[in-house]
């Protein structure tokens, strides 16, 4: 509970500066109650442009969950502590197999366990500047992206996806 930090790790081939593409990139997140530890059954998608209400008329929040076991009421928001339009993920840190944080959300009644990549993400060429904005990443496709850049005729790629998800 609390301030929970997002960071990733890859292994980058010829890239740089791979990031979720857009403001409404849906975050998919395993979710667990804090007061009961009972896990939300499926991956949940948050969007950092949506808003839901949390009953009682104690605001809006970007995700706001139910616990089906203890019924209480958890809610999710992006933090603004970590500017997401800034935030991403280098070949120098690929290169030293360093994490680095995309992403904070706090979180209130309950905690994200885990990231799927799951989306559309860009990077661009480390030399070229060849931009590539149709990466897919996802858990279900552990071999990550490839694809060729034609300005540089080098192969480029994206592997060995990792996130963590810690205090921030
Ligand atoms: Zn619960």
């Amino acid at each position: 509970m609390g301030k929970l930090k997002v960071s990733i790790k890859a292994t980058l081939e010829n890239v740089t500066d791979l990031r979720p593409v857009g403001d409404d990139f849906n975050w998919m997140f395993k979710l667990q109650c804090g007061s009961c530890r009972e896990e939300h059954p499926n991956w949940v998608g948050i969007d950092a442009t949506e808003t839901r209400e949390i009953s009682g008329s104690r605001g809006e929040a970007n995700f706001v969950w139910r616990c089906t076991l203890c019924k209480r009421e958890h809610s999710i928001n992006f933090d603004s502590s970590l500017d997401r339009s800034k935030a991403v993920y280098t070949a120098e840190q690929s290169e030293e197999q360093k994490f680095a944080a995309i992403a904070v959300l706090e979180c209130r009644g309950c905690e994200i366990t885990a990231f799927d990549p799951k989306g559309i993400w860009s990077c661009k060429g480390t030399e070229s500047g060849t931009k590539f904005e149709e990466v897919e990443l996802s858990l279900e496709e552990p071999d990550g992206w490839t694809d060729y850049d034609e300005k540089s005729n080098e192969p480029v790629s994206v592997m060995e996806f990792e996130s963590k998800i810690e205090r921030a």
